[in-house]
Formats: structure tokens, C-alpha cells, sequence
């Protein structure tokens, strides 16, 4: 266990800010460039409670556009549930309550008036275990966008199906069987399916909870190359308890701790030069 940084934390002049993802030119360890940098995701005073327990406290965190944004912190803190409001997947879990506020491109994705499945769209989910549906490998990328009426001919259906595999990366390995079960592929194809599947329905934001947790290495360096490319287009929020994962896809890093986010930063200076002691402790594998 950690022990808390009590000495330092009096004499540090920090500004809340710099912790929060907000900009502020001030602070040290704080890149100038997220000045530049457009707020896709915006996380104010975030808390859910489910039932009587709560297990998010006041979470403010930036995502920026078209970046990788890395979610990292031992099991429980609070990642998974955190990710889930970003695109109100937490609405489908009995007795949760959240308070705070979301916007996406400034837009509160709480109000009543969202288009939930519309935001969900928007907002595309990968989860840590690969879960195509039990169809065919085209229909698995086919489907959404039918339901959605993006693409009704049999033509425009064609050319998205081969477009999202192109840009998940699997086109090349399956082209020549988009009629098999999407079921019999191996894991990390599963995993490149299911980005297919999120990117056919045109999502700006693609959240991932533990996408390469259940994949080999070499599965895992596939997934991890095709969120480096990935993220020229689509801003990209993932979960990993792998911090060497985090290091190498991710621009921005927010380290979560008992349902708080205790610091966030460019992950360069949060890994070589981290502002709190928790984690220093964490990166440094004193706990977690
Ligand atoms: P992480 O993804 O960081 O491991 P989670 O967001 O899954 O953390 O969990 C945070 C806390 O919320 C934990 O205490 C967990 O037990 C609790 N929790 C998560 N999901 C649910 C749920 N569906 N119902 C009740 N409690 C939950
Ligand atoms: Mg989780």
C-alpha cells in the first residue's frame, strides 16, 4: 500500500486545474499543447452511486480530439464504470444514479432530449472480451448500419462492409469468407470485427474497456497498431491495466484511484514525471 503525501501536498502550490485535464499554462508537468487541442469529451463533477454505493467521486477529466486518451488504475477504481457513462451504456444497469455533466463537442449527451441509440452510435463501444454477434462476418459489420438506414442497397451495404474492415485492419484475412460465422475467428480477429463493427456506423468517439486483455502478444500488437492508425480519425478513450499499453498508444494518461481521478497529463510526463505520490506508487508497481 501507498502511504499519502501529506508533507508535499501543503507546500504544493499546484492548481487543481492541472489535475483535472483543464488547461492552465502555469502548471508544471502540463504539456502547452492541450491548449491547442479540442475538447471532444468533457467529464465535470462526475458521480454514480449503484444502489447506496458510489463509485465515482467528482471526476473531471478532458478528451481530446482525435487522441488517445488511456484510463489506468487497479481493478475497481472505477474505469469501466466511468467509460460506460461516456455514452450512457450505465443507463442499461438497474438502480444507478449519476450526477455531473457530460458534453460531447459541448453538447450535454444527459439531456433529455439525446438520441441514446443515436449516441451510441456516435460513441462506440469495444469490450475487453471480443463479442461478435452470432452471424455471418458481413452481417456482423452490415447490421448496424442497415438497422440505422446508413446504407440500404445491396451495393452501399458492399462497400461499407469492406470500408470498416479495411480500416479495423481485417479486410485482407477475410475477405474471402465474409460469409462465415464471425464466431469461428480467431480472438484478436474477433476484437478487429467488433472495430469493424463500431466503425461502420460512423462513430467520432470509440471507447475501449480492456480491448487486448483477453488476446496473445502478438494479437495484442495487431489491436495496438490499429489504434495508432485509428486515431487519426476517431478519438479514443481505453481502459488497460497495462501500463506499458497505455505507454505506447496513448497520448494523454488519467490514472484512477478509488473512484477519483488523482492525476491526468500528457503520459510522457505522467509516467517519467508524475505529480502525485499515488502515482509514483502505482507506475512504479509498489501496489495495484
Ligand atoms: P474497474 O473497471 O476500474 O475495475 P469498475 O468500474 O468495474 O472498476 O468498478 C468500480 C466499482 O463499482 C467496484 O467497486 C465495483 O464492484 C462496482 N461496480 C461495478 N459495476 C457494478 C454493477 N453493475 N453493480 C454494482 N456495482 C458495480
Ligand atoms: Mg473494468
Amino acid at each position: 500500500m501507498y502511504s499519502e503525501a501529506t508533507t508535499e501536498s501543503s507546500e504544493t502550490t499546484e492548481p487543481v486545474t492541472a489535475m483535472t485535464g483543464q488547461t492552465d499554462s502555469t502548471s508544471q508537468g502540463q504539456k502547452a499543447d492541450t491548449a491547442e487541442k479540442n475538447v471532444k469529451v468533457k467529464a465535470e463533477n462526475v458521480r454514480l452511486w449503484y444502489g447506496q454505493a458510489q463509485a465515482l467521486h467528482d471526476l473531471n477529466l478532458n478528451i481530446y480530439e482525435r487522441e488517445v486518451t488511456a484510463l489506468i488504475g487497479p481493478s475497481g477504481c472505477g474505469k469501466s464504470s466511468f467509460l460506460r457513462c461516456l455514452n450512457r451504456m450505465n443507463d442499461l444497469i438497474p438502480n444507478v444514479r449519476i450526477e455531473g455533466q457530460i458534453t460531447l463537442d459541448g453538447e450535454d449527451i444527459y439531456d433529455p432530449d439525446v438520441d441514446v441509440v443515436q449516441l451510441r452510435s456516435n460513441v462506440g463501444m469495444v469490450f475487453q472480451k471480443p463479442n461478435p454477434f452470432p452471424k455471418s462476418i458481413y452481417e456482423n459489420v452490415a447490421y448496424a448500419p442497415r438497422l440505422h438506414g446508413i446504407a440500404n442497397s445491396r451495393r452501399e451495404l458492399d462497400e461499407l462492409v469492406e470500408h470498416s474492415l479495411k480500416r479495423a485492419g481485417l479486410w485482407r484475412e477475410v475477405s474471402d469468407r465474409l460469409q462465415t460465422p464471425g464466431t469461428a475467428l480467431s480472438g484478436g480477429q474477433q476484437q478487429r470485427l467488433c472495430i469493424a463493427r463500431a466503425i461502420a456506423v460512423n462513430p467520432e468517439v470509440i471507447l475501449m474497456d480492456e480491448p487486448a486483455s483477453s488476446l496473445d502478444p502478438l494479437a495484442t500488437a495487431t489491436i495496438e497498431e490499429l489504434i495508432d492508425e485509428l486515431k487519426d480519425r476517431y478519438t479514443i478513450a481505453i481502459v488497460t491495466h497495462n501500463l506499458q499499453q497505455a505507454a505506447r498508444v496513448a497520448g494523454y494518461t488519467a490514472f484512477f484511484h478509488m473512484g477519483e481521478i488523482v492525476e491526468f497529463n500528457d503520459t510522457d510526463t505522467l509516467f517519467t514525471n508524475p505529480r502525485e505520490q499515488k502515482t509514483e506508487d502505482y507506475i512504479t508497481g509498489r501496489y495495484g
